[in-house]
């Protein structure tokens, strides 16, 4: 599918909302201002100013806008593997983790296959680049996914994350070893079909992340593509990534429960208060079995429930 996005000033996307008003549909993406529908185009205009074509007919209709005005077309860049060409249609299997800055909570990994006859049903389904998504956002539309497509998501928790973290493993060969046992599961489950290709949000160089893996009983090497962005270059790492956000979401969600307070993200100073009050309340041991035991926050909740003491 070709796409063209054009930053516009407001007085152009209002002319752009005019033109288009008579094809106009709801749309369920919460930053999308205007959306229509033509035979062979949809048009969306963003709260950002940026107005995307999708479709066929996408370079005819951008182009009655993006000469009129100054606009820019928006280029991703990204490091990694050359792609080949078209690669966003083609039958794709990708994956990506999230969780590896939060203090609390695990890290998940997710990998998902969207065939090529499947990657329009993938936009319809709302997914775009995730790093664009509310969390709120990724929950409503992760049940639809994982309905859709064939994936595999890990969760690794709290206590095995600190346990092997503890035998000296990083967190790239934690990784590469979660993300090496989705993907196997995922190419498992759909064969004898096989994926034009395999797309992994890269977090460590092939060399490296193949380093990591070396012992393991099976390796995954086929036709593996490594980029950052990823999830902008075809969207099964964009489904990848959303189904590993929303089962962080949801892990984080019953930990919460468990605990008896909303435990927060990320690895901030809201983050070391909620430690504290966790340390003083149910000791070290417990927020052990809750956080990435080895980041900083430890050391600051530590000095934080110490002055609270005192
Ligand atoms: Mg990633």
């Amino acid at each position: 599918m070709s796409n063209t996005v054009l930053k516009l000033p407001e007085e152009s996307l209002l002319q752009v909302i005019s033109h288009y008003q008579k094809n106009q549909i709801q749309s369920k993406n919460p930053y999308a201002r205007f959306s229509a529908k033509l035979p062979d185009a949809v048009v969306t205009v963003y709260t950002s100013g940026k107005v995307m074509f999708q479709g066929n007919g996408a370079a005819r209709e951008a182009a009655k806008w993006g000469a009129a005005e100054s606009a820019v077309e928006k280029t991703v860049s990204t490091k990694g593997d050359k792609l080949p060409d078209g690669f966003a249609k083609l039958s794709v299997l990708g994956s990506d983790e999230t969780g590896t800055g939060d203090f609390f909570g695990p890290i998940t990994v997710a990998a998902c296959y969207v065939p090529a006859d499947k990657v329009e049903l993938a936009h319809e389904l709302g997914v775009k680049d995730s790093k664009q998504l509310t969390d709120a956002w990724m929950r409503q539309v992760a049940p639809d996914l994982r309905e859709a497509f064939a994936h595999k998501v890990l969760t690794l928790k709290n206590d095995k994350y600190n346990k092997v973290q503890g035998q000296g493993w990083s967190q790239g060969k934690i990784k590469a070893l979660l993300h090496n046992q989705a993907l196997k599961h995922v190419l498992h489950e759909i064969a004898p079909e096989k994926p034009d290709a395999i797309l992994i949000d890269q977090f460590a160089e092939r060399g490296i992340y193949y380093k990591h893996i070396k012992e393991e009983p099976e390796i995954i090497r086929e036709n593996v593509l490594f980029s950052t962005k990823a999830e902008g270059l075809h969207v099964s790492v964009a489904c990848a990534s959303i189904i590993a956000r929303v089962a962080f979401l949801e892990e984080m969600d019953r930990m919460s429960a468990e605990a008896g307070v909303t435990l927060p993200k990320g690895a901030g100073k809201i983050v070391d208060e909620a430690a504290a009050k966790i340390l003083l309340k149910h000791g070290e041991e417990y927020l052990k079995s809750l956080t990435k035991v080895h980041f900083a926050n430890t050391g600051k909740a530590k000095v934080l429930a110490g002055k609270r003491r005192g």
